[in-house]
């Protein structure tokens, strides 16, 4: 069977990778709440399985070990949400980038699955362009359900119900990786606390404003009950067959068109 995964790997098969043309994804995740029901995990877990099947059904692609911590600052009063700060975040994101490269990698893929690290992945990436003249890919596996649902119309009716922070996709994808781990009773939708108009419009870091985003910084506990923005009821393993397997075959072609764009420079 085809070995992918760096961790499984001997220096001996480091060494004879061709380390012109070889992708390197780097999943990234976070440890964070989603929701009652959802494990603390997901982020990376996904991050990770999602890298594993794209590298697995591609030529030329290998997975790095993840970096399962990130920044989820907003969900830090519910237990289990393990969160870092962004220099130390931005720092060991690096320095795993430079060890590659230092290996003689030059193309490389951050594969990240939470949306509260892209700005940080954006800076260490911009780093690495002016320090090594690397240019690095990004990879967000959810891209595909989140906008709107575009990519899995015919899965979700009315996407504004089901797409959220510890929402329906998260709850079923991993009720698939995860077979019986997921305790379907503790599967809710959550709630927003009584709030005044103005605040209704809050998310962890914006509220509306005539229409229009205004900052306003707070913690997920100040707006939801129970952590989930959404409602996953309705999850299930078998959606979230559907839901990964189109994730992976979007990432296998996203890869390979940046595995191209990756080798070209002006
Ligand atoms: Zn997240």
């Amino acid at each position: 069977m085809k070995k992918v995964e760096i961790e499984k790997m001997s220096w001996t098969d480091m060494r004879d990778l061709d380390k012109e043309d070889t992708v390197v994804l780097i999943p990234i995740g976070t440890v964070e709440q989603h929701g009652p029901a959802g494990p603390v995990g997901s982020d990376y877990v996904v991050a990770r399985q999602f890298s594993i099947e794209v590298a697995a059904a591609s030529d030329g692609v290998v997975v790095a070990p993840s970096v399962c911590y990130g920044l989820s600052h907003q969900f830090k009063h519910f237990p289990g949400t393990l969160t870092i700060r962004p220099s130390t975040f931005e720092a060991l994101v690096r320095d795993v980038c430079e060890a590659l490269i230092g290996h003689g990698f030059k193309k490389l893929v951050l594969v990240n699955s939470h949306g509260g690290n892209e700005a940080s992945c954006d800076n260490v990436a911009r780093e690495i362009l002016d320090r090594h003249g690397v240019s690095m890919g990004m990879i967000y596996p959810w891209s595909l359900a989140m906008h709107l649902g575009r990519g899995m119309p015919d899965l979700y009716e009315n996407p504004a119900k089901a797409f959220g922070h510890g929402a329906e996709p998260t709850i079923s994808v991993m009720m698939h990786l995860f077979p019986g781990q997921v305790d379907e009773s503790r599967v809710a939708a959550g709630t927003r606390k009584p709030t005044t108009e103005a605040l209704k419009t809050l998310s962890a870091t914006r509220v509306q404003y005539q229409g229009f985003p205004l900052g306003l910084y707070r913690y997920s506990d100040e707006v939801y009950d129970n952590g989930a923005s959404a409602d996953p009821t309705g999850a299930s393993a078998e959606k979230g067959k559907i839901v990964f397997d189109r994730m992976v075959e979007y990432g296998i072609g996203a890869v390979g068109e940046l595995r191209g764009l990756l080798g070209q420079r002006q």
